[in-house]
């Protein structure tokens, strides 16, 4: 993702969602979108064109995962190809991203962390080093931590300190050994971003 200097919470009041930009402190209390929640203030939501929608969705879904443009069309076009919903296909193929799967699997406090640690060596999957966070795993795949890094303590840390929050069930997560195992593709329903994908899929369908 190319260098964002500004504030990161003003992107998730800009689309009135969480998009976990900033690790530990999208959990905490002081989320700026939880507290904007808390006080009863009824907003009314600007009019938007249909482009205007269109656009403002497939921008929620490209900071959520951390994607640049040129990536997001290159899914969009995976997408088209394969059987179903070109929409389903296309949240289930970020979904499968490696940097992603780390993050749901509570393995470090944000994406961008996940990034980090896979180009940084430290993620091993069916015995060889992956440094590419935009991997899409397989059936079957087994995501591990590499054997001696130095990263072990604060992956556990990371793992206690969100143990409430809710893993997918399309994966087998083994906390112990620090080892991951892809048992399906997730569903639409397992896609937790609220976003609707026709809209994006009407924007690069023109
Ligand atoms: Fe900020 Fe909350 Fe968005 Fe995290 S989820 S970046 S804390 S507004």
């Amino acid at each position: 993702m190319a260098k964002y200097i500004k504030p990161l919470c003003k992107i998730c009041r800009k689309y009135g969602i969480k998009l976990y930009l900033k690790g530990r402190r999208c959990e905490s209390d002081k989320c700026a979108v939880d507290q904007r929640r808390k006080k009863i203030r009824l907003i009314k939501p600007k009019k938007m064109s249909e482009y205007g929608l269109q656009l403002r969705e497939k921008n929620k879904v490209k900071w959520y995962y951390g994607i640049l443009e040129r990536q997001f069309k290159r899914y969009f076009e995976i997408a088209k190809k394969h059987k179903g919903v070109t929409g389903e296909v296309l949240l289930q193929l970020l979904e499968r991203r490696l940097d992603n799967v780390i993050y749901k699997a509570n393995w470090v406090y944000s994406r961008k962390m996940a990034k980090q640690i896979i180009s940084h060596g430290h993620i091993i999957v069916n015995g060889k080093k992956n440094d590419r966070p935009g991997y899409l795993v397989e059936i079957g795949d087994v995501i591990e931590l590499k054997k001696n890094s130095k990263l072990k303590n604060t992956v556990k840390e990371c793992i206690e300190e969100y143990k409430t929050r809710v893993r997918p069930l399309w994966l087998k997560i083994n906390d112990e050994e620090l080892k991951i195992e892809v048992l399906r593709y997730p569903d639409r329903s397992e896609v937790s971003i609220p976003v609707e994908e026709q809209l994006i899929i009407n924007l690069y369908s023109k």
